[in-house]
């Protein structure tokens, strides 16, 4: 045979969740608005005996119940530079450098592991979170994984990170 690569693709329609979000930096916040994510993989790596690089099923199961915990939450960059976020009672408050404030009921809100609720950070996110889902389900090791967030169509960000699987 050629020498060549196994890859799969996963860009199903039901990979999405939509949620609210806001991008903000020293010195800019942008208005709080939300988008209609769509969530796509790719994961290279070696043919098993089954003939699976990874199981289609297990990528959609576990990429789906990332989405699901996504979905309509008002997403948050708990190591934000700029915003102080804290819990008061039931609400979540987050304050801007410059004073402004949002308060939200907890369950409304997620608060993520990143700096900036922008794609390429929810890209990044997902990608760990996946990763973590697939390696818990006894997933062979892969040699590169992908995850693609578009806030809109033809419009998405990708993390791209090496697996365990040798070159
Ligand atoms: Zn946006």
């Amino acid at each position: 045979m050629a020498a060549g690569r196994f890859e799969i693709f996963v860009g199903k329609e039901i990979l999405k969740f939509n949620a609210a979000h806001f991008i903000a930096y020293p010195g800019f916040r942008e208005r709080l608005h939300g988008h209609n994510y769509q969530v796509a993989v790719r994961i290279e790596g070696d043919l098993g005996r089954d003939g699976y690089v990874v199981d289609f099923g297990l990528v959609k199961r576990v990429t789906r119940e990332l989405c699901d915990r996504l979905d309509e939450r008002v997403l948050l960059p708990e190591h934000s530079d700029c915003l102080e976020i804290r819990r008061n009672g039931e609400q979540i408050e987050v304050r801007y450098e410059d004073g402004s404030w949002f308060s939200f009921p907890v369950g409304d809100v997620l608060l993520l592991p990143i700096v900036h609720s922008s794609a390429e950070e929810l890209a990044h996110y997902v990608a760990s979170e996946l990763a973590c889902g697939l390696e818990a389900a006894g997933a062979r090791p892969w040699r590169r994984l992908e995850v693609s967030v578009a806030e809109a169509p033809g419009q998405a960000a990708t993390w791209i990170e090496a697996g365990a699987a040798p070159e």
